[in-house]
């Protein structure tokens, strides 16, 4: 695997306007090197107890992003320095954040997970329960938290059809919402879709940040 080429080479498939986040989980500090001496400076890691490693033994200048299932006690070895967290997936995290965030006097940009696969096995709010939390009285007293998008991952298929239709999905929420009056600290700027096998799709789609993994370090052997 030539980690810098892949990024160049996504680079230019990839429109400018959509984010690349490089999935680096599982992957060491070097191959993550790689990537950044190539220039990139996005990163994405679905565990805490990789990330703040990561976090600790390579350059400042790294936007990172926490794009896993997380447990609310793991939040504040994160909220020091975490970018954007792309899986908040019940208002009890969304809580520890904007907790957190308050004690390092940061605001965490934050999307909301929508849970769009035919998988049940996959986190995330329904359509529903992320428009009742965003129209919920109690939203506006998240100081902490800037809500600016949502993320959904597609089923895990070769069905381009079914994966489309999800990700069109998605977009006809996230649009929905964007047109709508929406609280102060929620924006929807960003909608978070596409994996190393279907970022084509969610470009076509409409995505605006695609999380890449395999496509640039390689077919990981542990998830
Ligand atoms: C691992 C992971 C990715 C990247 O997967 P690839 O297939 O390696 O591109 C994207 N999003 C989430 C939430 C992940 O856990």
């Amino acid at each position: 695997m030539n980690i810098k080429n892949n990024i160049i080479n996504l680079r230019s498939a990839i429109p400018a306007s959509c984010t690349i986040v490089a999935v680096s989980k599982t992957n060491p500090v070097e191959k993550i090197k790689e990537a950044y001496d190539a220039g990139h400076r996005v990163f994405g890691e679905n565990r805490v107890q990789e990330l703040t490693p990561k976090y600790e033994a390579l350059p400042k200048d790294i936007q990172w992003h926490m794009i896993g299932h997380m447990q609310t006690n793991k939040v504040k070895y994160i909220a020091s320095f975490v970018h954007m967290i792309h899986s908040v997936d019940r208002l009890s995290v969304l809580e520890e954040i904007n907790k957190q965030a308050a004690k390092v006097n940061r605001t965490i940009s934050c999307l909301l997970q929508i849970h769009i696969a035919r998988e049940e096995t996959k986190f995330g709010f329904s359509e529903e329960e992320a428009m009742n939390l965003i129209f919920s009285a109690g939203i506006s007293q998240f100081l902490n938290v800037s809500i600016e998008g949502v993320m959904g991952m597609a089923t895990f298929t070769s069905d381009s059809d079914q994966v489309r239709k999800e990700f069109r999905g998605l977009h006809d929420f996230f649009f929905r919402l964007k047109s709508s009056a929406l609280p102060p600290n929620v924006t929807m700027k960003e909608l978070s879709m596409g994996m190393s096998s279907d970022y084509q799709i969610a470009i076509e789609e409409g995505s605006t940040m695609v999380r890449i993994g395999s496509a640039i370090f390689g077919q990981r052997t542990t998830t």
